[in-house]
């Protein structure tokens, strides 16, 4: 029988970790039905001589719950290699959601992800209200990746408890109602129940968000639901204000999946932020506890810094000074001719001594460029490439002469482009390299779709492959795809994807080991309604197939959709 596709002469990377192999993949229904040398026809073949050929990659943080409204394409992550991502992280949902609160749940997930909420209001078709309206919705966009979802605990909360959720405790009617609707949803395929109890995460009234509010009885009921039912993921946002609180946290999330018995996921950072902050070990150290006492606990790892980006055409930190916001309103031309008149710049530079000053508290990316203090010109760097390898601002003001704000706003002016960025956590490689090689990690923590003009999480695969594995040679190539690809199918229960062999899902990736790499970030209006984004693409990726059908050919979206919902294995039809 022919084959649909055909890859010819690549170099295999199965994804299981064993060692490449030259070979040819054939696929047929969306599925990969021959690896080796193959012979026989195909509709279309690619030629993928000097490429590694594997699995494509999966992301199970993410946050694209609204942007699969209106980008069928899936970016930023298809651009690196990522064929199926998992939506509705740390408790923030579009569902369920009552017609009457729409434009408040938009809001806040502009407060927390910076989800422009005219983008939301203007491009999602709003046509759901419980979950499983939801996930049709989801199945019925033409998709060119494959999602999977969580059920979120703020958004289930709102449901059921309406504007009592922001400081109410949950009476034992609510608890009944948000129980039912956990089970509803894994019933009708969520990968699982997501929540936060991050201090970051605030509504727009700078108000905790409901799942914060929720005590721990409840949670221990929501997720007891899952484990009654024996599926779902329990993953939250953790508490990361610093020593004792973050170890509190972690004891009672260790009850939580001990006594649930469900796979518990949260994310592990290296921070010098907040108050007495833990060693980044504590985390790893308590993944190794939480495995000898017999819990299922895996930690969610980037693969570099998590950083706020500053740009001429985003943000600036200085944004928030009198002087700054006016001229920051003007159109583009007219802030650099402005930027260029030295008595302005003396104005400007000047300004920037009333800054809030540096304190403890423990700041995400979105508060940095919202409500910044003032700058640490040791921990700021003019991106120059992606080798991780940048100049502070620090470091150029010394070296120029300069105060370091007249350098940004050179280098602005110089290249409109020029992106600046502050690591907010896992500030060194050596932090991240630790956690990556722990074996009860995931390098899966990119916050796609979120935060859309303050951090750039999207390129986490294509950083692992060009910076960890070609440039640092601290993984192999195997050992890389292996942690991107079948480590993350593995751990959310995705038991036909991940692995390149006879039988799975023909989700790939076809790539130039020795070139791939991530582009350098931009800021594009390109979100409905013309709102900005940052924007990462990559080099070196020949072709992306999702399904069997080739999306991205050099990075071009070939207009195939071919793309599926996911559903959890607790499904019933
Ligand atoms: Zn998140």
């Amino acid at each position: 029988m022919a084959l649909d596709l055909l890859i010819k002469n690549g170099t295999i990377v199965d994804g299981s970790g064993a060692p490449r192999h030259r070979g040819d993949v054939g696929v047929r229904d969306g599925r990969i039905v021959e690896v080796g040398r193959v012979d026989s026809v195909a509709e279309r073949t690619i030629d993928a001589d000097g490429l590694i050929v594997a699995p494509g990659f999966v992301d199970g943080h993410t946050h694209m719950d609204a942007q699969v409204a209106w980008d069928p394409i899936g970016s930023c992550s298809c651009w690196h290699g990522v064929t199926t991502v998992v939506m509705g992280n740390c408790g923030f949902a579009l569902a369920p959601c009552k017609p009457e609160e729409r434009e408040w749940f938009a809001r806040c997930l502009t407060a927390v992800e910076d989800i422009p909420t005219e983008s939301m209001m203007s491009g999602i078709d709003w046509t759901w209200e419980t979950f499983p309206e939801y996930l049709a919705h989801v199945e019925r966009m033409p998709k060119a990746i494959n999602y999977g979802a969580y059920i979120g605990h703020s958004a289930l909360r709102m449901y059921v408890m309406g504007k009592r959720a922001l400081d109410q405790t949950a009476t034992p009617d609510d608890l009944r109602r948000m129980e039912a609707a956990v089970e509803e949803a894994i019933r009708a395929g969520a990968m699982g129940f997501s929540s936060s109890r991050s201090t970051t995460h605030v509504t727009p009234d700078n108000t905790p968000v409901p799942s914060r509010i929720a005590d721990w009885t409840e949670v221990d009921r929501l997720v007891g639901v899952m484990g009654r039912l024996g599926s779902g993921i329990f993953q939250v946002g953790p508490d990361i204000s610093g020593g004792a609180a973050q170890r509190a946290f972690l004891a009672r999330l260790k009850r939580v999946a001990l006594e649930s018995g469900r796979p518990v996921m949260f994310g592990t950072i290296a921070s010098r932020q907040g108050e007495d902050p833990n060693p980044w070990t504590y985390q790893l150290d308590y993944l190794d506890e939480c495995a000898a006492a017999g819990a299922t606990v895996w930690g969610q790892s980037g693969t570099r810094s998590i950083n706020a980006i500053f740009s001429l055409k985003s943000y600036l930190p200085f944004d928030v000074l009198p002087a700054w916001r006016e001229l920051r309103r003007l159109p583009l031309a007219e802030q650099k001719a402005r930027l260029a008149d030295p008595a302005t710049r003396k104005v400007l530079v000047a300004e920037e001594a009333r800054m809030k000053p540096r304190d403890n508290v423990f700041q995400g990316g979105g508060a940095a460029t919202t409500d910044p203090r003032r700058p640490d010109y040791d921990n700021l760097y003019a991106m120059k490439d992606v080798e991780w390898n940048d100049p502070t601002v620090a470091e150029l003001a010394a070296a120029r002469g300069q105060h370091p704000v007249e350098v940004m706003i050179d280098l602005s002016l110089a290249n409109d482009n020029q992106v600046y960025v502050q690591p907010i956590v896992n500030e060194r490689p050596e932090q991240i390299l630790g956690m990556l090689r722990h074996p009860r990690t995931l390098a899966t923590f990119s916050d796609s779709g979120a935060h859309v003009c303050q951090e750039m999480g999207s390129s986490l695969q294509t950083h692992m492959l060009s910076y960890w594995v070609r440039a640092r040679q601290a993984f192999t190539l195997e050992q890389a795809v292996r942690k991107l690809a079948h480590d993350n199918a593995a751990a959310w229960g995705l038991a036909d994807r991940g692995v390149l062999q006879p039988g799975y899902r023909a989700d790939l990736v076809v790539f130039d080991a020795e070139r791939v790499r991530p582009a350098m970030p931009t800021v594009e209006a390109d979100l409905p309604g013309g709102a900005r984004r940052l924007v990462q693409k990559a080099e070196g990726i020949a072709a992306t197939i999702v399904n069997g059908e080739v999306t991205l050919e050099h990075g071009q979206p070939t207009g195939r959709r071919p793309g599926v919902l996911l559903r959890g294995p607790g499904h019933r039809a």
